[in-house]
């Protein structure tokens, strides 16, 4: 991937007042990837879009976009002419316009046959050909969804913006509608970033993901990485829940409840095994932990137990009775220094 990147974002900063909103985002995005920018409502997720669409100035550092520097502190070019294309979660398609209409609208530059023939490719790459001559009044939140997406792309953009897509949606039908539009937008090529807060959508439609909490990025990477390998315990609480118990480091070997285990290159002194619940395994050898509380969640146990003063949570098949021993897989740890 030595291309040009579609969208690098250097040192980029929000200030707003006293609080930063985005402190410092570094990132790269490159061509055909879909890259999925996950954190907490607050954290500055929808700044940082608008930040790369040109709704937002910089503050500090630079917004390129396909080799173009389109943001810096006291320059910013107009969202139109940066090649981005944006779809927010309530956009409103214009009520009075018909698919086709919607979709052709920010094309009045080209000559009529060849914005026809644009209109005509979107409408079957996104499979909505049957709703060329909807209003959208007649059209379910998943196919206005499409539309949405498929009149962002009819100016051709190097970049698609997506903030929150799918929230309008809900249940069974958001996942529907999101598995089958990120198919047509892989389909088609195109370079996307979608901004979420839910990690099970991050995980399920990023090539790339980029985690952030309090204005910075914490880490960016495929979603096994970031969920096998966390930089941090805040990054591993980003996409699901880790156990985290202290331990302390001698001589490269970190000794916890668990046990003691090789935690090369980590200083002297305490630090943190991280584990996902599926790393865990009770019954065998292994550390005594005894139980706080156990409740059926019908694909089997969910199991509170305390094991040396940290109170653990796992799924288990089968029911507990009073004290459980708990084993691990080295491998699948995570080693946190303080
Ligand atoms: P997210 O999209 O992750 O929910 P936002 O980017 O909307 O987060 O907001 C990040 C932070 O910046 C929040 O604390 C928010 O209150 C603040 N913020 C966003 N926009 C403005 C604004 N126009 N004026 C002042 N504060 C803002």
């Amino acid at each position: 991937m030595d291309s040009e990147p579609i969208l690098a974002l250097e040192g980029v900063t929000r200030r707003y007042g006293p609080a930063v909103a985005v402190d410092r985002a570094s990132l790269t995005l490159h061509a055909g990837r879909i890259a999925c920018l996950l954190g907490p409502s607050g954290c500055g997720k929808s700044t940082l879009l608008r930040m790369i669409a040109g709704l937002e100035p910089v503050d500090g550092g630079e917004v390129r976009i396909a080799g173009q520097s389109v943001s810096t502190p006291g320059t910013m070019i107009a969202p139109e002419r940066r090649g981005v294309g944006l779809v927010f979660q309530d956009n409103a398609l214009f009520p009075h316009l018909d698919v086709t209409g919607n979709i052709g609208f920010g094309l009045s530059a080209l000559p009529a046959a060849e914005r026809a023939q644009r209109v005509d490719r979107l409408l079957e790459q996104f499979h909505i050909a049957h709703l060329a001559r909807s209003f959208p009044h007649m059209l379910s939140g998943g196919e206005q969804q499409r539309v949405a997406i498929a009149r962002a792309l009819a100016r051709e953009p190097a970049l698609l913006l997506l903030d929150e897509p799918f929230s309008g949606l809900d249940g069974h039908l958001r996942e529907t509608v999101r598995a089958s539009l990120l198919g047509d937008l892989r389909a088609a090529g195109g370079s996307v970033l979608v901004v979420t807060h839910d990690p099970d959508e991050a995980m399920g439609i990023a090539d790339d993901l980029v985690l952030m909490a309090a204005g910075q990025i914490l880490q960016t990477g495929t979603p096994a990485d970031c969920y096998r390998r966390p930089v941090s315990s805040a990054a591993a609480r980003l996409l699901g829940e880790m156990i985290l118990l202290p331990g302390e480091v001698r001589a490269g070997t970190i000794t916890s409840a668990l046990g003691a285990m090789p935690a090369p290159g980590l200083p002297d002194g305490f630090a943190q095994l991280g584990l996902r619940p599926e790393a865990l395994r009770a019954g065998g050898a292994g550390a005594a932990a005894s139980l706080l509380e156990q409740r059926f969640v019908g694909n089997g146990w969910r199991v509170t137990v305390d094991l040396a003063g940290t109170p653990v949570t796992l799924r288990l098949p089968d029911p507990v009775d009073g004290e459980v021993r708990l084993g691990f897989d080295p491998a699948a740890a995570c080693l946190f220094s303080a």
